[in-house]
């Protein structure tokens, strides 16, 4: 029996025009939903167990609850930032299916009484941002949205914006991301409050992934039903999984939202490229604690793979094969997420550099026993003591790394290097003094 697919089913044609999305059905969601009380729209959508698409996986429905039932203007923003490593699909729904998120942010501007959207795209983003815009433009000439009236029935005006960020990974966070769409410095704000209580210029504000949103139409015309039964346990519909790394058919793959990992990795991807074993799989980003090879038959629903001690994120799944060093791979990971600290708060700001700079010692092996105990330790001086997430961020995967490989730390240590390539994971180290300049902190 054939998958459904749901996101990813007009992607061969790489056709993202209206003519196109209207020829395939397109908009049919919308014009269901005007016909409904937006009180039902929202109750379909609380319904049909969809979650966050981003990387928290929270109730989308239960979100869209918290905004305060009085407070006028609110305003809706859409994140397409995604700039944690190892995620790639949200530009794919950008680039060649435009018209079904816009149709999601209609839906659901509808359903909140919402006349202002913001999609928040990464500043590297310039052909997904055109395409974006180019079918604004479009909706807004065949009366979509943009004048008084949606679809040219209901009395609703709605306007939807594309800003562009300036390539911080921090705009990310949801908070950050508003001070960018303000125009600031991407600073995350304290919280609570949270954003659906105060939130762009201090008003309600929801903020929704890409992904989740463009599952809004099926859901209005196929019922919640239908979708929940897509997926497995909490959590409805197909998801998007970015694959990357070591394997022969790297690339985004659409599947149940309770999809076997091990299956994803090594039947449709075909295992690894090199026929070498999977050692180890970062299942949701680059942020979620790292699995060994043996540890992948579980499944992805974000409940499921929870109780594996990770998290399945924002579909980021990058695998490893035996080659990889994991002191290079998460040094690697360290040095970003140093250099995308805001440093607003002491223990991201000092920790997160300091996190790297043990590792890459380690890895040119001039790390002792006692930079592994620190390294042990730090992590959990981070965690939980930060205004936004970035710290826990930084601190999972260095603590699942060790924690998973202590025995190759320990072999660098006491062998005095790495027994790797140069260049098996990641940058070269000349690469990378020049990356973030040498000794800049
Ligand atoms: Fe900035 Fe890091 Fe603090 Fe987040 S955790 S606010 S990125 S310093």
């Amino acid at each position: 029996m054939s998958e459904t697919l749901i996101l990813t089913k007009r992607w061969p044609k790489k056709d993202p025009s209206l003519v196109g999305y209207r020829a395939d059905g397109g908009y049919a969601g919308l014009e269901k939903s005007l016909g409904m009380e937006p009180v039902a729209i929202v109750e379909q959508v609380k319904a049909s167990n969809l979650r966050g698409r981003g990387g928290a996986g929270f109730p989308t429905g239960l979100k869209w609850t918290f905004l305060p039932k009085d407070v006028r203007p609110r305003y809706l923003c859409i994140n397409a930032d995604e700039s944690e490593p190892g995620t790639f699909k949200d530009r794919y729904i950008c680039e060649y299916d435009p018209h079904m998120l816009l149709e999601g942010i209609a839906i659901t501007c509808f359903a909140l009484d919402i006349h202002l959207a913001y999609i928040y795209i990464r500043g590297e983003f310039a052909k997904q941002a055109r395409a974006l815009e180019k079918a604004i433009e479009e909706a807004v000439a065949a009366g979509i949205f943009g004048g008084p009236k949606l679809l040219g029935k209901a009395d609703f005006p709605l306007e939807v914006h594309v800003v562009r960020g300036a390539g911080a990974y921090i705009c990310g966070e949801e908070s950050a991301l508003m001070e960018s769409v303000e125009g600031k410095k991407g600073y995350p704000r304290f919280k609570p409050p949270f954003p659906a209580i105060i939130g762009l210029w201090g008003k309600p504000t929801i903020i929704n992934n890409v992904e989740t949103l463009a599952n809004v139409p099926w859901i209005v015309e196929h019922g919640a039903a239908a979708f929940a039964a897509l997926g497995a346990g909490k959590t409805g519909g197909t998801r998007l999984f970015g694959v990357s790394g070591n394997v022969k058919r790297p690339g985004v793959y659409e599947k149940p939202a309770g999809y076997n990992l091990k299956k994803l990795i090594m039947e449709d991807c075909g295992g690894t490229a090199s026929g070498r074993p999977v050692k180890a799989v970062i299942p949701g980003g680059s942020s979620s604690p790292v699995l060994r090879g043996d540890e992948i038959d579980i499944s992805l629903e974000p409940d499921a793979i929870k109780s594996a001690g990770t998290m399945s994120g924002s579909g980021g799944v990058i695998v490893m094969d035996e080659s990889v060093c994991m002191v290079r791979a998460l040094a690697r990971i360290a040095m970003f997420y140093a250099e995308e600290s805001c440093g607003q708060c002491t223990p991201c700001r000092q920790g997160t550099p300091w996190m790297w700079k043990i590792l890459e010692k380690i890895e040119r092996g001039e790390g002792t026993m006692k930079d592994l105990a620190l390294i042990e330790q730090l992590p959990g001086n981070i965690m939980g003591q930060t205004i936004c997430a970035l710290g826990d961020a930084a601190a999972m995967p260095v603590q699942s790394f060790v924690k998973k490989f202590r025995q190759e730390f320990v072999e660098h240590i006491e062998g005095r290097g790495c027994k790797h390539g140069e260049t098996a994971w990641g940058v070269s180290r000349q690469a990378r003094e020049a990356l973030v300049g040498g000794n800049r902190h």
